[in-house]
């Protein structure tokens, strides 16, 4: 069938096991051992990863190290820029199999956006080479009874550990890929244990190009590696996406030499649709912010809060829609919703959904572990809507990370934006409306990093993405994010 894995056409996945990529070289790891690579939609293991221990990191480091004082600082500006279109050109040249891997990576589904062209996969890459030019301080006047010149220069902050989940395969990396080549710094990215192909491609990918050895250095393996690398005193910054609890871990353990950090983490996202809501484009809009990729999204909107008039209409026209979702393989380019990643996320997600019922949640669509023919073996959960929830259960407070939507009634502005804030979570959050002045309240009341207002789940590498409160710290994309990779220099000359 179309869904079945054609290993002919993922070459990459022959040739066991996958080894990590230290200083420009392919190599195995100090431990010798490995572990299974798992395709979510049929379960079967489609290779073998090397599994780093604490040595493997401190190689990487220290290639990332050499890197960085060595032949990546003596580049010229430009030449940084023109290898990160290179690097662009090169992976969307490769995106059709990227996009493949992906799908047999972490399962998310082939044809999930047919409008995305390989061209959007990389703009992130392309946004970010511009920034590497044009990188510079000022002149500032000073009041010194000398004359004394005084300027600022801005410098990479040194060797990144990049420590990704494995939600977005490829926006995972190419995210953190960008500002790091854009500043200077060299990286030490450590992908997550449930989907390494896809960093590993794109490290192959970058061996040839003219990337010196050593800027990118790739560790796979376990939460092991991870903490290795946010504790070694050769890493100067840590850029982290991943769960809140990691990224509290993470706070932690890099107190040793003081690590810049920037934190990307969980969320349990609001989306608000009011009684005067264009329902052609809520009912779509609301059901793929919480469902796309299989709810496993950091802005999922899981918790729907719908104005108390439209609320049974609403409901209703949400179910239809969510029941029409088609659930598959994500090798079939008729899916849009795939399997969960791992058979952890499906005991995790399915969990949820006993303590829900056992709450008195009522089931409107979905609810169990999809089990019928091809999809036995794999990690299927479908849409799933869950009606007479309150706000104090566990399945509205927390992160569920799976395709599950609760529906919550509303009355007012002030009380919708007072529940909506109710959470230790401000990653983002959704308003549908036809009323302007409804759309700008709530968004300046609302306390999270995004809000989208008669759309969800839109990126782009212009616009600033970051978490308010327990979502994290800093930003990823527009044209600040750069600044978190870099430090600030002050130089006095006396005239
Ligand atoms: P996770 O925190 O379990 O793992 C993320 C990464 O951290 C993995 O590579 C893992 O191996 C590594 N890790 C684990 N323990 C570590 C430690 N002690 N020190 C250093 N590294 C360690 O998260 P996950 O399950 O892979 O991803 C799901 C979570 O990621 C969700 O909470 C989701 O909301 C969040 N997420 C956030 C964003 C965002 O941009 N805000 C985007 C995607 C996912």
């Amino acid at each position: 069938t179309n869904a079945a894995l054609d290993r002919q056409s993922l070459p990459f996945l022959t040739g066991d096991p996958k080894r990590l990529l230290i200083g420009g070289e392919w190599v195995e790891s100090a431990s010798g051992r490995t572990f299974p690579s798992i395709d979510p939609s049929t379960g079967a293991t489609i290779a073998e990863i090397a599994q780093a221990d604490p040595d493997d990191v401190n190689r990487a480091v220290a290639a990332a190290r050499a890197a960085f004082e060595g032949p990546w600082r003596s580049l010229t500006p430009a030449a940084r820029q023109s290898i990160i279109w290179q690097v662009a050109d090169v992976i969307e040249a490769n995106a059709a199999e990227l996009r493949r891997l992906e799908a047999v990576d972490m399962g998310m589904p082939i044809g999930r956006d047919p409008g995305a062209g390989a061209d959007k996969l990389v703009e992130v890459l392309r946004y970010f080479a511009g920034f590497a030019t044009k990188i510079h301080g000022r002149t500032l006047p000073n009041s010194m009874p000398w004359q004394i010149l005084t300027y600022t220069s801005h410098e990479p902050v040194g060797v990144v550990a990049s420590i990704i989940p494995w939600n977005s395969p490829i926006n995972n990396v190419l995210w953190k890929l960008a500002p790091v080549l854009a500043s200077g710094c060299t990286m030490v990215l450590k992908p997550a244990e449930e989907a390494s192909l896809v960093a590993l491609r794109i490290g192959e990918l970058l061996s040839g190009t003219d990337l010196p050895d050593g800027v990118v250095n790739i560790v796979t393996g376990f939460g092991e590696a991870g903490a290795a690398l946010v504790e070694h005193p050769g890493v100067d910054k840590v850029a982290f996406t991943g769960s809140t609890a990691t990224g509290q871990a993470i706070v932690r353990a890099s107190a040793g030499n003081l690590k810049r950090l920037t934190l990307e983490l969980g969320g349990k996202s609001p989306d608000v649709v009011f009684a005067d809501a264009d329902f052609r484009r809520a009912v779509p809009g609301v059901a793929m912010g919480v469902f796309g990729n299989s709810g496993q999204a950091c802005c999922a909107g899981t918790r729907i809060f719908v104005e108390r008039p439209i609320f049974e209409e609403f409901a209703a026209a949400l179910t239809a829609y969510t029941a029409k979702l088609k659930v598959g393989p994500s090798l079939d380019p008729q899916t849009r919703i795939g399997p969960l990643v791992s058979q952890a996320q499906l005991s995790r997600v399915t969990g949820y959904l006993d303590i829900g019922r056992e709450a008195g949640a009522r089931v409107l669509a979905g609810g169990a572990r999809l089990t019928d023919g091809d999809l036995a073996n794999g990690y299927f959960v479908p849409p799933t809507l869950l009606a007479d929830v309150t706000d104090d259960m566990a399945v509205v407070r927390e992160e569920i990370f799976g395709p599950v939507g609760c529906l919550l009634p509303f009355d007012t502005v002030e009380e919708v934006a007072a529940r909506s804030n109710d959470t230790e979570f401000g990653l983002a959050g959704g308003i549908w409306t036809t009323n302007l002045g409804n759309a700008h309240r709530l968004a300046a009341l609302m306390r999270t990093g995004t809000v989208w207002v008669n759309t969800y789940n839109l990126f782009d590498p212009a616009v600033p993405f970051g978490g308010y409160k327990m979502s994290g710290w800093g930003h990823e994309n527009g044209p600040d994010a750069l600044g978190q990779y870099l430090t600030t220099k002050a130089v006095w000359v006396r005239t």
